[in-house]
């Protein structure tokens, strides 16, 4: 069976701009075109789950978030196809949620798709509903503290056994 990560985008892979809808504010976090490396040569396929729910408020359209998505491709500059797939959820906080975090929807699709073994995977976000997403996905759950929280946050936030790296590199480096 194969395993996977699962990312969040802004305050994960990319500095959070909250909102962003023009692709010249796309921002790596450091360290993570390493971080996406090092994980696809232990053989982890890699997914984007990003809420972006200025789509469902009307602030910017799906094809800004695609542009933003490809310009984070281009700054990343890693052999294509970096990711085996990416879920983006326009659903505003206040209109019914699919794939939208914390649901598990996006995660459980993939684990079918792909013969996916749960055990062997993770999301991995800034946010507690990152984490929640994972949880309610019946996989593992990494916490980072590049985007929303820091570590002290973290650490009175975080459930029980949902670890606290401080980026992303970090938390791949403990997989084998
Ligand atoms: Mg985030």
């Amino acid at each position: 069976m194969s395993k996977a990560l699962f990312l969040d985008r802004d305050g994960t892979l990319i500095l959070d701009k909250h909102y962003l809808a023009d692709p010249a504010g796309v921002e790596l976090i450091p360290d993570v075109a390493t971080a996406l490396t090092r994980a696809r040569s232990l053989g982890y396929k890699l997914f984007i789950l990003t809420n972006q729910s200025g789509i469902g408020r009307g602030m910017y359209s799906l094809d800004d978030v695609h542009r933003c998505n490809e310009r984070m491709d281009e700054l990343l500059a890693l052999p294509q196809p970096i990711f085996d797939g990416i879920c983006i959820a326009p659903e505003s906080s206040d209109q019914p949620s699919l794939y939208r975090k914390p649901s598990p929807r996006y995660i459980l699709e993939m684990i079918t798709l792909h013969g996916l073994d749960p055990t062997q995977c993770w999301m991995v976000g800034d946010r507690d509903t990152d984490i929640a997403a994972g949880l309610n996905a019946k996989i593992n759950a990494a916490a980072v503290c590049t985007g929303k929280h820091d570590a002290a946050t973290w650490a009175a936030l975080a459930a029980p056994g949902v670890r606290v790296f401080p980026g992303l590199l970090e938390f791949v480096a403990t997989l084998r």
